[in-house]
């Protein structure tokens, strides 16, 4: 029985089992599926009117390492809203990102208690940290010091009282407008114990997250009117009689827990791969109900027909209000988020798109559950390569993005030209949060190492780049993989060594770039030096010529030299393709290995060479600038007029500003 099928069985079973025995006997899997570190029962109030949500949680962390654990370490995300002083904002505020805090009322996150369930209360001893910079005033990580070393092995349970206020409008994915609320990365949430150590970083302006796995119970109490949707599955919902409502839901193997409600929420429903499919969409977005349903479809058929298997039991989409813009677009496990406007054209697939991307997610970060503080390729990177390849497949390359009155937008393209707007100013692997600016931060992310795995990709051959996929995906599932075990899973299963690719890649900030610097053809004059033989050992051919007219002949005769320098302009070397056509209409295509510096090839033919062009199939959109990337002779002599064009040429030059 597959995983999947076994969690549709569950998904019937969840309700009955819970209402004669408890949850304790909850399951959706028959054997857990992830390590299982970090176990969360919570329960959480949302008041409306005051944006807060008081909460309370019993965390169970299991040390499964070989050390004993002295302390333990949170996050307290909310706490980069609090003021102008969080890393967060003062980041927000350096150029790193336009975020306009007097228009905001901010959020924050106060823990009122910590208590370990064996009786000792540590609210006392918890200190805020800042692992990653000099920021005192940071207040988005706290340790705590644990009584007694956790040996390994064993298992410790936390009880956390905490309270939280959402930002309105919301920031950075979280928040509320008007009366839907979107409550993500909202609860005091441990570290990752890694290496000897723990991992938990501050909440950046450019960083995402890292979690261990686990189980959660979560218990939402929301006005009773209101629709709620969330990670996992609900198992229950229970009218209060006091105008709220308590929705229990339960989710088995997932890193992380969101939920949103709101009163106005449509529900649209479909199925695709035995996944139950939920869209809750804003009303004034009625008409595209179905196209978030169809989309999600698409994602699930697509990821699971080249990556792997999807184990859960659905998957829910969320369209945010008008005015909460950011918590659009964001992926959570088994909850993802869109965004779109009334009125999209079918041929303007942002709404696709999207939904595609935050779907991949789900693949790239919550099952191969990568450390996006500080590979943010790996999940980023990674996904934008899934997005682009599937667009494409679905719509057509030249149309993946946008088909609409006459124009046509390439998916590829979008995200090639954000690339090459700040190609070099790191190298991919860096941490987030250190990236030179946010548009860095971007094309490292995201575009970048896109361009690098389609490149890999066209030079792996699509077959073995998706073993290569398949291969990374089961092997790191439920485990938390770094940029070394990605690139020792391609060599492993191309079967060759691409270090060689993927130190210039991922840890040089090199450019990439090859250019037809120049083309020559010239008629070569009988005894002219140039050593060329017209082969006539063909009698069937001699007699041809015989019948020829003289100047015909006279014609076929002549002879052309012809050159084509191509150079390497960046210290990315990597091996290229050139295109090189002549008059008559033939093509010759050379191979270079792209190492040295230039390359020429010469050709005496009997006709005049056209154009010559490197990458003629563009497999290598990690090269920067594809303009130089054809050059005709027609071009170059009309170029080289211009640039002799006498003294007034050189006036105009000197005159341009530079
Ligand atoms: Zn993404």
């Amino acid at each position: 029985m597959s995983e999947k099928i076994a969690a549709r069985i569950a998904l019937t079973m969840i309700a009955f089992v819970l209402s004669w025995a408890g949850q304790a006997q909850m399951v959706i899997f028959e054997k857990p599926l992830s390590p299982r570190i970090a176990n969360y029962d919570m329960e959480a109030k949302l008041d409306p009117k005051t944006h807060t949500v008081t909460g309370k949680e019993t965390l169970t962390w299991q040390n499964q390492s070989k050390d004993s654990v002295s302390e333990l370490q949170f996050h307290l995300y909310p706490n980069a809203f609090r003021n102008n002083k969080s890393s967060f904002m003062k980041e927000a505020h350096s150029g790193m990102k336009e975020e306009k805090l007097e228009d905001k009322t901010l959020g924050f996150i106060e823990v009122k208690s910590l208590k370990l369930a064996s009786g000792e209360d540590l609210t006392g001893k918890m200190e805020f940290i800042h692992p990653d910079d000099d920021n005192a005033e940071d207040k988005t990580v706290f340790r705590v010091p644990l009584p007694k070393p956790l040996l390994p092995g064993a298992s410790i349970a936390v009880n956390i009282e905490f309270v939280n206020k959402l930002p309105e409008p919301p920031i950075a994915r979280s928040g509320a407008k008007g009366d839907y609320f979107f409550v993500s990365q909202w609860f005091p949430k441990i570290g990752v114990w890694q290496d000897g150590k723990w991992n938990c970083h501050q909440y950046h302006a450019h960083t995402e997250f890292f979690a261990d796995f686990g189980v959660y119970n979560v218990k939402m109490t929301v006005p009773e009117k209101n629709i709620l949707g969330a990670t996992g599955l609900e198992v229950s919902k229970t009218d209060n009689n006091d105008g709220t409502a308590t929705h229990f839901y339960h989710a088995e193997d997932v890193h992380d827990f969101v939920w949103t409600t709101s009163p106005d929420f449509l529900e649209f429903t479909g199925e695709q791969n035995g996944v139950k499919i939920r869209a809750l969409v804003q009303k004034e977005h009625r008409a595209q109900g179905k196209r978030h349903v169809d989309a999600a479809k698409l994602g699930i058929e697509y990821f699971e027909k080249w990556y792997g298997n999807y184990p859960f039991p659905n998957l829910t989409v969320i369209d945010p209000a008008r005015g909460a813009g950011e918590t659009g677009g964001m992926e959570y496990p088994t909850l993802i988020t869109a965004g779109t406007v009334i009125g999209l054209p079918k041929g303007v697939r942002t709404l696709e798109m999207v939904i595609i991307h935050e779907f991949g997610h789900n693949f790239w970060y919550h099952l191969v559950a990568s450390n996006e503080f500080e590979d943010s390729w790996m999940d980023e990177g990674i996904n934008t390569y899934s997005e682009i390849q599937i667009m494409r497949d679905l719509y057509g390359a030249k149309t993946s993005f946008v088909d609409w009155i006459g124009l046509k937008v390439d998916d590829l393209q979008t995200r090639r030209y954000t690339y090459t707007r700040t190609p070099n100013a790191d190298p991919i692997r860096r941490n987030a949060w250190q990236y030179y600016s946010g548009a860095s931060y971007g094309a490292m992310s995201y575009d970048k190492p896109a361009m690098m795995m389609i490149t890999l990709e066209n030079y792996l051959g699509r077959e073995t780049m998706n073993k290569v996929m398949r291969a990374y995906f089961e092997r790191w599932k439920f485990k938390h993989p770094k940029t070394a075990d990605f690139v020792a899973a391609a060599n492993e299963v191309s079967g060759q060594d691409l270090n060689w690719f993927f130190d210039q890649a991922l840890y040089n900030n090199y450019i990439l770039d090859y250019s037809v610097d120049k083309v020559i053809t010239k008629e070569v004059a009988a005894g002219e030096g140039y050593d060329y033989t017209v082969s006539v050992a063909d009698p069937e051919a001699a007699e041809k010529k015989k019948a020829e007219p003289a100047a015909k002949k006279e014609n076929a005769n002549k002879q052309y030299y012809s050159e084509v320098n191509i150079r390497r302009l960046g210290e990315f070397k990597f091996p290229v393709e050139v295109e090189v056509v002549f008059e008559n209409g033939e093509k010759i295509r050379e191979k270079w290995d792209g190492k040295d510096y230039w390359i020429k090839y010469k050709y005496v033919k009997p006709a005049k060479l056209v154009k010559a062009t490197v990458d003629p199939d563009q497999k290598v959109p990690l090269d920067l600038n594809w303009a130089n990337n054809t050059r005709t002779v027609a071009e170059q002599e009309r170029d080289q007029s211009k640039i002799h064009g006498g003294y007034w040429g050189m006036i105009k030059f000197a005159l341009k500003p530079q």
